[in-house]
C-alpha cells in the first residue's frame, strides 16, 4: 500500500476542497464550482466542486459524489483525490464520460455534521415534494426522547431508558427504522428530511443535467461511512429482487458485497432517499445508484454522537469545550483516524470504482 494513501485523507472540508481542486487542475479535468450561499465555521467558501472527464455526449456517464452526509465526505473525498492523483483517469473506456462532485453537502462538510443547512438529512431530502410528505407517528411518539431538551447524564439515562423500553417491545430493529427511517414534521429532530428540496439537492441534479444530455447509462457511487461492521464497504443498490434493473445493477457493481434495499417494506430505501429520487428524475435513462457504505465504530457510538451534536445546534453554544469534544467524537465517527482502516477503505472504494467503470463499459 502505497504511503501517499493517507495524504488523500484531509483534516478539514477548506483542506480537502483544495487537495481536490489541484488534483483536479492538474489532471486537465474540466473543472466547475458551484457556491454555496452560506459561509463555513472559520468564514470560508463553500462549494460543489465538479471535476469531468471525457465527452459530454457521451452514452456512458459515471459519476462520485461525496459528502452526501457532509462530515461523512472525509473518505469520499480522499477516494476522489485519490482517483485523481493515482491517474486513474487515463484511459477511459469508449464514450464513456467521468464526473466527480466533489461535497455534495459541504456546509455539513465544513461544519462536522451529517445535515445539511437547516437540519436536514440530504438522503431523506428526495421525495417528490409535489405528494405531501409521510406521516411518522412513531417518530413523534420518540421525538422527546430520541432528542431531549437537556443534555445531561440523567436527562439522557431517562431518554434512554425510554428508547431502550421501546425496543424491548417492539425489537431493536424497528427502533432503528423509527429512528432513521426519515420525518418530515420536527425540523429540530434527527433524520429530518425537509419539506423542500435543498441547495444541495438541486445542485446536485443541475451537475447532472448538463453532464448527462445523451447520456444511456449512468452509473453513480455515492460514498457514506457510519453504518455497518468497521472497514467493510458494503454496495447498496434499490430494486426489487428479479427486476431487470436490479439485474442490470448487477452486471455494473457485481454481486460480491452487493445488497439490495427493496423499493417498499421493511428492508425498504429510507423515505426521501437520494439515489431513489435521482433515479425518478434522469428517468427513463437508465440508472445504477450504488450507495458504498463504510462501517466505522458501533451503532450506539454513531448515535450517541448524532444526538449530542443535534442538541449542541439546537440547545447549546457552538463556542464551547462541550461543542469540541462533539465535534472530535463526530469526527471519529466519520472517518476513524486508524491508519489501517484507511488503508482498507480506500482500496475497496477504487476495487468498487473499477468495478463499475468495468461493468459499465460492458453494456
Ligand atoms: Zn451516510
Amino acid at each position: 500500500m502505497s504511503k501517499n494513501v493517507h495524504d488523500f485523507f484531509a483534516p478539514t472540508y477548506g483542506d480537502a476542497r483544495q487537495r481536490f481542486l489541484a488534483a483536479a487542475a492538474k489532471s486537465g479535468a474540466v473543472v466547475t464550482k458551484h457556491i454555496h450561499p452560506l459561509k463555513g465555521p472559520s468564514g470560508e467558501e463553500l462549494a460543489l466542486d465538479v471535476a469531468a472527464f471525457g465527452p459530454l455526449d457521451a452514452k456512458r456517464v459515471f459519476v462520485t459524489m461525496s459528502a452526501t452526509h457532509g462530515g461523512e465526505g472525509f473518505l469520499g473525498s480522499a477516494a476522489q483525490v485519490g482517483w485523481l492523483t493515482e491517474g486513474r483517469y487515463r484511459d477511459l473506456p469508449d464514450d464513456t464520460a467521468v464526473v466527480l462532485m466533489h461535497a455534495v453537502n459541504p456546509h455539513g462538510f465544513a461544519w462536522l455534521r451529517r445535515v445539511t443547512e437547516g437540519n436536514i438529512d440530504l438522503n431523506r431530502n428526495f421525495l417528490d415534494y409535489a405528494e405531501p410528505v409521510p406521516e411518522k407517528p412513531e417518530y413523534d411518539k420518540l421525538h422527546a426522547a430520541i432528542c431531549p431538551d437537556d443534555w445531561t447524564e440523567s436527562a439522557r439515562a431517562s431518554a434512554d431508558n425510554i428508547l431502550d423500553k421501546y425496543a424491548e417491545e417492539h425489537g431493536q430493529k424497528v427502533l432503528n427504522r423509527v429512528v432513521m427511517g426519515g420525518q418530515f414534521s420536527r425540523p429540530d429532530g434527527v433524520f429530518y428530511g425537509g419539506t423542500a428540496p435543498t441547495w444541495s439537492r438541486t445542485t446536485i441534479l443541475a451537475v447532472l443535467d448538463a453532464h448527462t444530455a445523451e447520456a444511456e447509462h449512468i452509473a453513480l457511487i455515492d460514498f457514506h461511512t457510519g453504518l455497518g461492521p468497521p472497514g467493510h464497504g458494503e454496495c447498496y443498490i434499490v430494486g426489487n429482487e428479479g427486476d431487470p434493473g436490479v439485474e442490470k445493477a448487477n452486471d455494473v457493481w457485481g454481486t460480491d458485497g452487493v445488497s439490495v434495499l427493496a423499493a417498499s417494506g421493511s428492508r425498504s430505501a429510507h423515505d426521501g432517499y437520494n439515489l431513489t429520487g435521482i433515479a425518478r428524475e434522469l428517468a427513463p435513462v437508465a440508472f445504477y445508484g450504488n450507495t458504498l457504505e463504510f462501517g466505522t465504530h458501533p451503532l450506539e457510538t454513531i448515535y450517541r454522537a448524532l444526538r449530542a451534536d443535534n442538541w449542541l445546534h439546537v440547545h447549546g453554544d457552538l463556542n464551547s469545550d462541550f461543542a469540541r469534544s462533539v465535534k472530535a467524537d463526530l469526527k471519529e465517527a466519520f472517518c476513524p483516524d486508524s491508519s489501517e482502516w484507511r488503508e482498507t477503505v480506500y482500496q475497496r472504494c477504487m476495487e468498487v470504482w473499477q468495478r463499475g467503470m468495468t461493468g459499465l463499459a460492458s453494456l
